[in-house]
């Protein structure tokens, strides 16, 4: 397709001088990427067959395309996202499979995105946290943390879809460099200037999020040029394209986001300072709803559409059923092969327990960013 083929071309052309091999110790180093609301659902079982195929859901220009590519296949899942239940499922952990047994979740009761990424961030919920228009994040995430340590500083990096993140990491308190939204990318070569004014003239479909090729492109520029240990890269376009209640785009974006999944991992085990250390973690800020139809285009608490105005109030009084539903992707040397579904016998897997999770596969002492935090994982070796 057009817009692959220029996709490349650009990623290509951020790629072309690959940078010198380093010889820093044998750090471990992490990417952690956050893709906003994808539901479980479509990462396990693909393309759902009943709203594929909806007249509404699927008015795309592009929906034809999208069934035979997505739907009229022999392998829904695989079609999908091929990386994520390819690779990722074979060589390291995916969790949250709800057909198989296994299970993910926010441990928060408002289902939506800040009190999600907050959770996920910081190791437990904050029922402080309570609007998508929360002010800096009062609590320390374990980026900011990470920024203050010895041997990290200056070595965490973010680059996201929506401009909230300069929020939710407190960018100002923090330290932490975070690209986010329609901030442009610092530099003057040839290809950040592109990116710039690319980034500049094109149109903006939802209010304070740019569109994920332009996350991508930045999160490749960091990891090229800043080279830190710790990157978070949060991609949006399958949140709001839900919302739109658009599923022909809601799922070309969970596909290409799982190529740029890919991307980055291929990018990486080709740079001697990444190969072989760093671990890939991949996870969401909340689920979306299921039945009836209608419902997976939302993702709310009864609490939050109560304190909330929003129309959906009237039809969802009680929430949107099972939009606490997550999944949770590891990918790397100390991750055990295999889709866990044993590993949480019995539990529920929380985002709580992401930045417990995280600061393991970096060797580190959880305890030492929160004792409180949630627990990590049982997904190491
Ligand atoms: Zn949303």
């Amino acid at each position: 397709m057009i817009r692959r083929s220029i996709l490349a071309a650009f990623a290509a052309f951020f790629l072309a001088a690959p940078a010198q091999a380093q010889t820093s110790p044998r750090d471990q180093r992490v990417i952690f990427v956050m893709l906003d609301g994808l539901r479980w659902q479509e990462v396990f079982r693909g393309a759902d067959t009943d709203l594929a195929a909806s007249t509404e859901y699927m008015r795309s220009s592009f929906a034809k395309d999208v069934r035979a590519g997505f739907v009229d296949v022999s392998n829904r899942r695989e079609a999908l996202m091929p990386f994520l239940t390819g690779v990722v499922a074979r060589d390291g952990a995916l969790i949250g499979n709800r057909d198989a047994g296994s299970c993910a979740h926010v441990t928060n009761d408002r289902w939506f995105s800040y009190p999600g990424y907050n959770e996920t961030l910081t190791g437990k919920p904050d029922a402080r946290v309570n609007s998508n228009d929360y002010g800096p994040n009062p609590n320390v995430t374990f980026l900011e943390w990470l920024n203050r340590q010895p041997g990290y500083a200056s070595e965490v990096a973010a680059a996201t879809s929506w401009d909230a993140f300069t929020r939710i990491i407190n960018a100002e308190r923090s330290g932490v460099p975070v690209n986010a939204g329609l901030m442009p990318l610092r530099g003057s070569d040839g290809a950040v200037t592109t990116y710039n004014r690319l980034l500049a003239d094109t149109p903006v479909p939802w209010k304070s999020v740019r569109l994920d090729a332009f996350t991508h492109m930045a999160a490749m520029h960091t990891l090229r040029t800043q080279r830190p240990r710790v990157m978070f890269i949060s991609y949006d376009e399958t949140d709001d394209f839900a919302h739109d209640g658009d599923y022909a785009q809601y799922l070309m974006a969970a596909h290409r986001t799982d190529g740029f999944l890919r991307e980055l991992w291929e990018t990486v085990q080709r740079d001697r300072a990444y190969a072989g250390r760093t671990t890939l973690l991949i996870t969401v800020d909340h689920g979306r709803g299921d039945q009836p139809g209608e419902s997976w285009r939302h993702h709310y608490s009864g609490p939050a559409l109560a304190a909330g105005t929003s129309p959906l109030r009237e039809k969802f009084p009680n929430g949107i059923p099972g939009s606490d539903q997550t999944w949770i992707g590891a990918l790397g040397p100390r991750v055990r092969a295999g889709e866990t579904l044993a590993a949480q016998a019995g539990d529920c897997a929380g985002s709580n327990q992401m930045a417990a999770t995280t600061l393991t596969a970096l060797g580190l002492d959880w305890r030492a960013f929160d004792a409180t935090a949630g627990a990590p994982l049982g997904i190491f070796k």
